[in-house]
């Protein structure tokens, strides 16, 4: 238990406090335990909390909604989200090597934002912030199952779920909906407002959400002392033998991510093939860390994550094409925010992507819209803020989004407003 306790501090205090650090060799330990947080806590100890249960199947959920199914009018409306997908990295200085033909294929057929920022450099605030379509000053887990947003530092903390959110306005118009999430436990804070409902990658514990991990890093530091979690984390990144340790974890961690992703991806199938969902709203845990893949000759990276993310979104198109879907089909595709070097830091960092980060911006995400009945490429490069994606997702369920023009004018809006309807 004292481990579990310990390694939860240790996980948060990389969050964040360790990053501040100046000292090398802790800033590369503190980069590995971020990732770590979210998936060697979830796979090595977390498994040790959890209650074994099992997952629905969007079929299985969609067949015990309530009602019969809708006729689908309106086209299927899609909201896909590649965490950590960066537009300078992906799009604008990716070697001609890494191929991503299902995105090249898709941004000469859609609108493509180029200028969009990312929200926040952390999942934590910048997902809840896109499906509400506002700046999140603060978000802090309130328990297991529920986030309390902070939108301005002079009023009150409220549940995300109060907030009106692109889940709610789905549901309000009558949209079936499917969530495959990850990192946030969507389905304990959206699940009623779907048809379909998977956070969870594993098919026998707890998701890995930020929700426990924080739950037992508060139990850890009210336990021992916030101060002595901190110092003994100190202690322990400066000894060489626990990088060690960490290093030897990598594998640990890659197995683990790349079941995440490989389970999240059927869930997304799934719904996408299930022609009585008529919302789908899908997080992927690409091109985030840890690299995925079997390159030969060298450790795989964020560029062979970006590959991985691509062959999602190619199956995607395949599964709505299958089905006669894809044409009248709206889709958005975003990130949370952008590449982040300290959480791809040793023993995940790349030479090859290391030389691609020279002179990069950072910090700006991609932004495709799909627009039904449209083939079209078109380029909108004024300066955006990714929270635009909650207007564009609600225009899109509403059907007020549906020609190139009425998209652009929406975009040309919140430009010109900061993104922010604030
Ligand atoms: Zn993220």
């Amino acid at each position: 238990m004292l481990a579990i306790l310990v390694a939860a501090g240790l996980s948060t205090l990389a969050v964040s406090d360790l990053l501040r650090h100046r000292n090398a060799t802790i800033r590369a330990a503190s980069g590995i335990l971020v990732v770590l947080s979210p998936l060697l806590l979830s796979s090595v100890f977390l498994t040790a909390l959890s209650v074994s249960r099992s997952l629905p199947t969007a079929a299985h959920a969609a067949a015990h909604s309530s009602g019969t199914p809708r006729a689908n009018a309106a086209g299927v409306v899609l909201w896909l989200v590649f965490d950590e997908m960066d537009e300078e990295l992906a799009f604008e200085r990716r070697p001609a090597s890494v191929r991503m033909p299902a995105f090249d294929r898709l941004r000469s057929e859609s609108i493509v934002a180029s200028d969009v920022r990312q929200v926040a450099d952390r999942t934590l605030r910048a997902v809840p912030a896109m499906t509400v379509g506002r700046t999140v000053l603060k978000a802090d887990p309130a328990g297991r199952s529920a986030l309390m947003l902070n939108f301005d530092s002079s009023s009150p903390a409220v549940l995300w779920k109060d907030v009106p959110n692109v889940f709610s306005e789905a549901k309000r118009l009558g949209r079936s909906t499917a969530i495959v999430g990850w990192y946030h436990p969507c389905c304990r804070e959206f699940g009623g407002e779907t048809a379909c409902c998977v956070s969870s990658p594993h098919s026998g514990g707890e998701p890995p959400t930020v929700w426990r991990q924080y739950a037992l890093s508060l139990g850890a530091s009210a336990l021992i002392g916030a101060q002595a979690v901190h110092g003994l984390g100190i202690a322990l990144l400066e000894r060489s033998d626990l990088l060690g340790t960490l290093k030897a974890q990598s594998d640990v961690i890659r197995s683990a991510h790349a079941a995440q992703v490989r389970s999240l991806r059927e869930a997304l199938l799934r719904a996408v093939g299930d022609p009585r969902i008529d919302f789908v709203y899908a997080h992927l845990p690409v091109p985030h860390a840890p690299g995925l893949g079997t390159p030969s000759g060298r450790e795989p990276d964020y560029l062979d994550n970006l590959e991985i993310a691509d062959s999602v979104l190619a199956d995607v198109r395949l599964a709505l094409e299958a089905s006669g879907r894809w044409a009248d089909a709206a889709m958005l595709i975003t990130a949370d925010h952008g590449y982040r070097p300290d959480l791809w830091a040793a023993p995940f960092a790349s030479a090859r992507v290391t030389r691609l980060l020279a002179g990069t911006r950072g910090g700006r995400v991609p932004f495709i819209v799909k627009v039904p009945r449209y083939s079209g490429a078109v380029r909108f490069d004024w300066s955006l803020s990714a929270i635009a994606a909650h207007d564009v997702v609600v225009g899109m369920l509403n059907g007020s989004l549906k020609t190139p023009d009425s998209v652009l004018a929406v975009l040309e809006k919140l430009s010109a407003s900061g993104g922010s309807r604030q």
